[in-house]
């Protein structure tokens, strides 16, 4: 059987052994270290905006430490993209927080402003201002930022972005996870660049970064001995993963380009008749972290024909992200919105995307599409 072509699988760039080597020959085997400062300052100098970041052991990790630090607490409401992966919202019940989920709008299929607004009102009608807003660049297309920060502006609430699939992508040149008051990124074996596991958080200011490091590291007070004020949490990257994030950072723009080159092999040889794709709207820059598209109702096959067709020659396909508000865990939570997460789940499906798939496997894809 000929190989099996995966989702979005990791791809090295060559350098990263020798920063884990590194960290071997020196004994630097340990939650802290020069690869995790080096990796800090490489992320920082990167996205720019004069940002502060502190390297973590997930994403999710990352989004929980930006709660914290957004003051959520039980009791709280916290307004969350429906539309994303459940990453992005347990957090909020880590905290005993109730996430208020928010649709998506069809330009970029992230938060919708309008539904947001609305759901804004009326929790504030309710009594209860929500704390904060999780917006969510999904498969690296940036959300429509200006809007969501006017409206969070507006009604004096902390943004956090969570751009763990959107490292590299820029709304009029500036990158995503620096519009919000927090900005988080992923670095599992998925993404578009990986630790093995990771993640990090974006903050405004050095002490901001200070202050996540300390929680990441069970919440020490300057005493010889143990002494706590505060809950702490074990959230800190290993300098042996930070290691490969260094490496993979040197080749994080070809990995960028070599997505997109997916994506524009797609767009340029499926059938747009039976294929829809998701433009990038002007001055919006998308690093195609998963190729992505919509299997038209009208066609005589759907969107499981599609993936399951592409499965019985060994190739990995998957439904976009099923919405929170649908989810069994989260769906007695209220919902803002008209359903367009609904239909994109209906009708969307992931395309192979790894940036380490060759010509060969691409055109591989499109002769199974093809031949439905
Ligand atoms: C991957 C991902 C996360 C979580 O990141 P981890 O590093 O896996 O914890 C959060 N949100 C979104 C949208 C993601 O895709």
């Amino acid at each position: 059987m000929t190989h099996k072509i995966w989702l979005s699988s990791p791809h090295m760039g060559g350098t990263e052994q020798k920063f884990v080597n590194e960290a071997f020959d020196t004994n630097w085997v340990a939650p802290l270290g020069p690869n995790v400062n080096g990796l800090e300052s490489d992320i920082e100098s990167y996205i720019g905006e004069n940002k502060k970041v502190t390297a973590l052991s997930s994403g999710t990790s990352a989004i929980h430490l930006a709660l914290i630090m957004s003051n959520v607490i039980a009791g709280d409401e916290v307004l969350c993209q429906s539309f994303t992966f459940s990453a992005s919202a347990n957090p909020i019940l880590y905290q005993g927080a109730t996430p208020v989920f928010i649709d998506s709008e069809f330009d970029t299929w992230n938060m919708c402003p309008l539904a947001l607004e609305e759901a804004i009102i009326d929790r504030i009608k309710l009594g209860k201002k929500p704390k904060a807003i999780i917006v969510v660049h999904l498969y690296g297309m940036p959300a429509q930022m200006d809007k969501i920060a006017d409206i969070a502006n507006k009604y004096n609430i902390k943004v956090i972005e969570d751009a763990a699939e959107a490292l590299g992508s820029t709304i009029n040149g500036r990158a995503c996870g620096t519009f919000g008051d927090f900005g988080i990124f992923s670095f599992n074996g998925n993404k578009i660049i990986t630790t093995s596991g990771g993640g990090a958080l974006v903050c405004n200011t050095f002490e901001a970064k200070q202050k996540a490091a300390f929680y990441a590291t069970q919440s020490r007070d300057d005493a010889a001995h143990y002494e706590h004020s505060y809950i702490g949490y074990n959230y800190r990257m290993s300098n042996i993963c930070a290691g490969i994030g260094r490496g993979q950072m040197e080749v994080l723009n070809q990995r960028v380009k070599q997505r997109r080159g997916n994506y524009d092999f797609y767009f340029n040889n499926l059938d747009k008749n039976k294929f829809t794709f998701l433009n990038e709207p002007a001055s919006y820059f998308a690093n195609r972290w998963l190729s992505t598209v919509l299997v038209s109702e009208s066609n005589n096959f759907n969107r499981e024909d599609v993936r399951l067709a592409l499965e019985k020659e060994n190739i990995e396909a998957r439904p976009l992200w099923k919405p929170m508000h649908l989810q069994p865990i989260f769906e007695k939570y209220p919902y803002y919105g008209n359903k367009v997460s609904e239909t994109l789940f209906d009708i969307g499906l992931c395309l192979p995307s790894g940036s380490n798939l060759t010509k060969k496997d691409l055109n591989r894809v499109l002769k199974v599409i093809n031949s439905i």
